[in-house]
């Protein structure tokens, strides 16, 4: 017997026949809400809210597996409490979005969005000695607000460009240091140090708005804000006026606190990269996530424990 399944339809090229083995899918477009029947799991992206409503229509749910590593989308108290499985994609898409991260970094250090409109406006003159110029890596201080997986990925390929490491964590990364000589340090010492900072914290009652006007002020007036974590780590409005008011050297987002809708002040500010959330966006990863996301869900309904629970 087939078992009923709700499943994102952006995933449905992703996804080979085999891995939806047994189940019974429906495709969930994104534009619908999630409607009320008996299917047993739900894979939804990370753009969908699954809380309090989403469980209440879904009685027989049995394991939410999200299609991301972040898991903000969900009400994992909720779930947890009507016993559902919450499971996420860790690992497939460390290196695709560290990749990504240092694609801001350069961009933001050597101007490069100003670089491509000079070229394409028919506007360049040709070479000249001060022509838009960066910042130069080698010997900068990187901070790293979160040293996990994609944090620690980030400061591996910093040592190469010859920056020296910081990072701000929880708890101490004693391998990571080791390998790289990043050293531990506080929040504000984090702020005030680096020439570059980039965000690999997950979206938390603590960690959301940590970069508000007051972080904004202690930064150094040339540094380097990068995020691809989650946009509500940053105050974007307060970002904006940084920009304006030249008191930041320049900013790379990949993500948003109200995605697909980006601050207006924070469009229209000099000095920004701004990404469509194209962090984990490799042909090789995004089918490694629905993957798991799959893998995850076939594990569960055999009874076998789920392969990447994000509470245990
Ligand atoms: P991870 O391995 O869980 O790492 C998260 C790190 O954040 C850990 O070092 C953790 O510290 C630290 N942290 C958590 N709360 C903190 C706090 N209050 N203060 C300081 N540090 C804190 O996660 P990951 O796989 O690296 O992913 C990181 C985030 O990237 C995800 O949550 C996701 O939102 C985002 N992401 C975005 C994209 C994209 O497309 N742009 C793609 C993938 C992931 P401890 O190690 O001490 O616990």
């Amino acid at each position: 017997m087939s078992l009923p399944v709700l499943i994102a339809a952006e995933l449905k090229r992703l996804l080979e026949p085999a891995q939806l083995e047994g189940l019974d899918v429906t495709w969930l477009p994104a534009d619908g809400s999630v409607p009320k029947g008996n299917w047993v799991a739900i894979v939804p992206l990370l753009s969908r809210w699954v809380g309090g409503t989403e469980l209440k229509v879904l009685p027989k749910l049995r394991i939410i597996a999200n299609c991301a590593v972040g898991y903000n989308n969900v009400d994992v108290v909720a779930a947890e409490m009507r016993q559902v499985i919450v499971t996420n994609t860790p690992d497939v898409l460390t290196d695709a979005t560290a990749d990504l991260t240092w694609a801001l970094i350069l961009a933001c250090a050597r101007r490069l969005v100003e670089a491509i409109d000079l070229v394409r406006s028919g506007q360049w003159k040709g070479w000249h000695p001060e022509l838009l110029l960066g910042v130069e890596l080698r010997g900068r201080t990187l901070g790293l607000f979160g040293a996990g997986r994609i944090g620690q990925a980030v400061g591996r390929r910093a040592v190469p460009f010859g920056l020296r490491l910081l990072y701000a964590a929880r708890s101490a990364k004693p391998d990571f240091e080791r390998d790289t000589g990043a050293v531990r340090v506080e929040w504000p010492r984090l702020l005030a140090e680096c020439d570059i900072l980039s965000l690999h914290a997950p979206s938390t009652p603590e960690t959301k708005g940590i970069v508000n006007s007051d972080a904004l002020s202690r930064m150094k007036p040339d540094a380097i804000l990068v995020n691809t974590a989650r946009g509500d780590l940053i105050r974007e409005e307060a970002l904006a006026i940084a920009l304006d008011e030249g008191r930041l050297g320049a900013a790379g987002l990949d993500v948003y606190t109200d995605e697909p809708a980006i601050h207006p002040r924070l469009l229209a500010a000099p000095r920004t990269v701004l990404l469509p959330h194209i962090g984990s966006a490799t042909h090789d990863t995004r089918r490694k996530m629905a993957a798991i996301a799959l893998a995850n869900v076939q594990a569960v309904l055999r009874g076998e424990p789920p392969l990447t629970p994000v509470y245990r």
